[in-house]
């Protein structure tokens, strides 16, 4: 589970990368490669993407915001006149899950788990206690879908390298 202090972002924001689109390159390289067009963002058909700071495109997985998931259509990486979205892999995103998650409140709630296509939230039978989201990372593709309805927000996606998730982790 997600600490509070973690998911309420109580980390210095400016240390946290960017979510670039999928197949963006290693940051370093993607900012020198990334025209800042917003090709990619005009392009996404889901709403995900957004101009960032200096213009550079991320993917908006605000809490609340409720952007569709990304689909892994490709619309981005083939609307980019550059290869700043050119690497081989996608995100290595995952999903975290904080204590405002109702099972904490001992309220049933499967609503992630319904969201997600790839089948990657399972809920172990829990002895005296309602059943609690269990992420299985290795199939979890970092989409988003499962945080859009989350009643509480309790859901992010987030690096693995992100100094938020490193702190659950
Ligand atoms: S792959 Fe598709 S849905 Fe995902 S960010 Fe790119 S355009 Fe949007
Ligand atoms: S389409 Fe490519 S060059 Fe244009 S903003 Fe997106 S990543 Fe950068
Ligand atoms: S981010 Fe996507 S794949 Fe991962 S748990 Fe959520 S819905 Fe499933």
């Amino acid at each position: 589970m997600l600490s509070r202090r973690a998911f309420l972002g109580v980390v210095t924001p400016s240390r946290e990368l960017p979510v670039r689109p999928p197949w963006a390159l290693a940051e370093a390289e993607f900012l020198t490669t990334c025209q800042r067009c917003s090709d990619c963002v005009d392009a996404c058909p889901t709403g995900l993407l957004v101009r960032g700071d200096g213009a550079y495109p991320e993917a908006d997985f605000t809490p609340g915001r409720a952007p569709d998931a990304c689909t892994f259509c490709g619309e981005c990486r083939q609307a980019c006149p550059t290869t700043a979205l050119s690497a081989t892999a996608t995100w290595q995103l995952k999903a975290v899950f904080s204590s405002d998650c109702l099972a904490e409140r001992q309220v049933v709630c499967r609503t992630c788990g319904e969201l997600c296509e790839a089948r990657a939230i399972h809920f172990p039978p829990r002895l005296g206690g309602v059943a609690r989201p269990q992420l299985d990372a290795s199939a979890c593709t970092g989409c988003g879908a499962c945080l859009a309805d989350c009643p509480t927000r309790a859901i992010r996606v987030l690096s693995p390298n992100s100094i938020a998730y490193r702190g659950v982790a």
